[in-house]
Order: C-alpha cells, then structure tokens, then sequence
C-alpha cells in the first residue's frame, strides 16, 4: 500500500490504561484496580442519565436525528444562546479535529502553550500542519502575543486550554478577553473548556461568559464536553459553540449522523440533574486536599489545579508510576510530555486514600 507521506511523521495518543491489563498483567482483581489516569468521574454518572438509557434503548437500532434537534435546544438553554451557534462532536475531540482540518494546513500553523492536551499536535500533524508552541509549559498569554505578532499570516489556530490540561493551570478570563481582542478575524482561537465546570465552581475569575464572548468575536469557538463533570466519557459527546458563522463553515466537515442517539438522550438528561453535578465538583475540591496536603508532607511541588486531577512534580515520575501500577494504580505519568511528574484524577475518597498510602509508601 502506498500511504501518504503525513502517515510518516504521525505521533499517537497514549490512553490511559484500561483495568483490563493491570488485571492481564500484575494478576490484581479488577475490583481493587483503581483507574485514575483519564479524569473520568469518579462518582460515575447521574440516575437520570441512566434512566435516559434505559428508557431509549429501542433507539440502537434508529439513525440519530442528524441536527440534534433536542441536544442543541437543552445546550442553547443553557448557555442562553441558539441551537445555530452548536456544532456537535464525538466527544469534543472531534470539535478539535474539526477546527484543525477546516483550518490549518502547510502554510497556516497552529499555536499552542508548552505542554497542553496532546491531541491538538496529533491533528495538527494530521492536517499536515506546523505546531508551535510557547516556551513556557503552562499558558503565557505575552508568549503567545509574541508568537503571533511574528507570524500572524501564517497561524491558522490557536489552542487556549482553560484550565490546561495535563498541568491543571488556568488563565483569568479577564486576560483570555484582551488576548482575543488582538487576534485577527481570520485565526480561529479555539477556547477548550473541558473543565470549565471545575475551574468556574473554584474560582469565577476563571469562568468563561461564552454568550458574550461569541457576540463579540466572530472567530472564536469553546468547546465543551460530557465525558468530564458530567461523568459520561464512555458515551463520546461534546460540543463547540461559536457565531453561526463560524459553526457552518466549519460543519462541512462534520462527519454526518456522529453522536449516537442513546448517547445524545443521555447528555440531554445529564444537563438537567444539576445536583449531580455540584456534588461531583464539591467531592473533587474537597478530595484535592489531600493530595495538596501529601505534597506538602513530601516536600513536592504542585501545579495549583482548576480541573479534576493533580500534577504533582516528582523525580523518576516513570518510575513512581511504574511501581503504582504493580499495585493496582493507574496514573498519568508526564514524562513523554517532558516533564518528571505525575498527573492523577481525583477519585472517591477511598481511592484518593489509598493512592496517598502508596506514594507514601514508594517515596516517603
Ligand atoms: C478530555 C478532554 C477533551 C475531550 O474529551 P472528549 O471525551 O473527547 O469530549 C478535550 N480537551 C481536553 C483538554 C480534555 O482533557
């Protein structure tokens, strides 16, 4: 077969490890693995959501309604904004790959922070485009301004992860805002708000007011999700919302009929059960302490996380997660993103409890 040549410089998402293997491998029960590497939900989902599955079960064999009618209409109504302003995407990864491919190419590069989520470089190489990236690992809004300034021509896409993962930092919007005013019409800045229900409840400074953002700029898009806060990653559903515009031209390259109907039910059904979704938020700041406390007990660096997860700066962080692996932890080792640390997803409290006794127990 003779591939494309941008088949040859591809790099691969690593996802997280599934319970499966620890199983296969190490001989543990799946019952005693704990998965904490994929910031899933710990608490799963909410009983609506379930409900909702259950109830619409005859829809595996119906084609979903490819305008997404009723998950458009319950997300406008929460956003206060129109189901024209929606495009909908397995997961809100395939929003990413929308933006890129409709955008970037040879001659436009896209733009991101030092370590950010991985899969903006897949599809950028994908897209047969450059990536670019500040020196700093976190966000630096005058590193991008200068990027920009350079070669404003030539950058097609900017990523800004509110908050970022894996680091877990987050820009006041206040600085997103006078960012994007000296941004050109014609560059898409995509705002990837994966844990925007996270980093809002902690601090408002960092909320994103995206009616207000889309009414004033033409050529920017954020991206939300279900898989995160609303416990629902193994149903594939996210969204972008941006200036009808925008949401039609890139929409041609939508794949068609790509959510599921169970999977669209079930993401209407969790938008209404906002108590779920406060008890999830609340558990996971309240069980973040921990691993803050641990930290200061080991003398570890921390990144101050917005989202569900913990970066904990450690040496040897392969090793570390290795070792946890052996007894049943999956967590999120950092070192191929080129930094020696550990990315861990907040779990329940006993999850949380026994993942510190074993850190205690590797390198206290
Ligand atoms: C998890 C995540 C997404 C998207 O997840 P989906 O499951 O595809 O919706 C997007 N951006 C970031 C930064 C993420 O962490």
């Amino acid at each position: 077969m003779i591939y494309n040549d941008i088949l040859d410089g591809l790099k691969f998402y690593e996802a997280g490890k599934p319970i499966e293997l620890v199983v296969r491998e190490y001989g543990i029960k799946a019952d005693d693995v704990i998965k904490l590497a994929s910031n899933e939900n710990p608490l799963g989902c909410s009983p609506l959501v379930k409900e909702a599955i259950a109830k619409n079960a005859h829809l595996a064999s119906i084609y979903p309604d490819d305008s997404y009618y009723e998950l458009k209409g319950a997300l406008a109504d929460k956003f206060g904004v129109k189901r024209e302003n929606f495009i909908i995407g397995v997961g809100s990864d395939q929003v990413i790959d929308v933006c890129v491919k409709a955008v970037a190419n040879e001659n436009r590069a896209v733009l991101q922070s030092g370590i950010s989520f991985a899969m903006y470089e897949i599809y950028t190489l994908q897209a047969g485009a450059k990536l670019i990236k500040t020196p700093t690992p976190t966000h630096n809004l005058a590193e991008f301004k200068e990027l920009y300034e350079k070669q404003k021509d030539n950058i097609g896409v900017i990523f800004l992860c509110l908050p970022n993962n894996p680091l877990g930092e987050c820009l006041d919007f206040s600085e997103v805002y006078e960012f994007l005013g000296c941004v050109s019409e014609d560059t898409l800045v995509v705002l990837d708000g994966a844990y925007q229900e996270y980093a809002s409840f902690k601090d408002s400074a960092k909320s994103i007011p995206v009616k207000s953002v889309i009414e004033k700029f033409n050529n920017v898009i954020y991206l939300g999700t279900f898989s995160k806060a609303y416990g629902l990653a193994g149903l594939r559903v996210g969204y972008g919302i941006a200036s009808s515009e925008l949401i039609k031209g890139i929409s041609r390259i939508r794949p068609v009929l790509n959510v599921g109907s169970i999977s669209a039910k079930a993401a209407v059904a969790a938008l209404a059960d906002e108590k779920f979704l406060r008890e999830s938020l609340s558990l996971n700041f309240s069980q973040m302490l921990e691993y803050e406390t641990l930290a200061k007990e080991l003398g570890l660096e921390i990144i101050p996380s917005y989202t569900n997860f913990i970066t904990l700066k450690i040496k040897d962080s392969s090793k570390l997660a290795l070792n946890l692996l052996r007894k049943g932890i999956i967590v999120r080792d950092l070192a191929s993103y080129g930094m020696d640390a550990l990315r861990i997803s907040i779990g329940t409290a006993s999850q949380n409890s026994r993942v510190i006794e074993a850190i205690k127990g590797e390198i206290g």
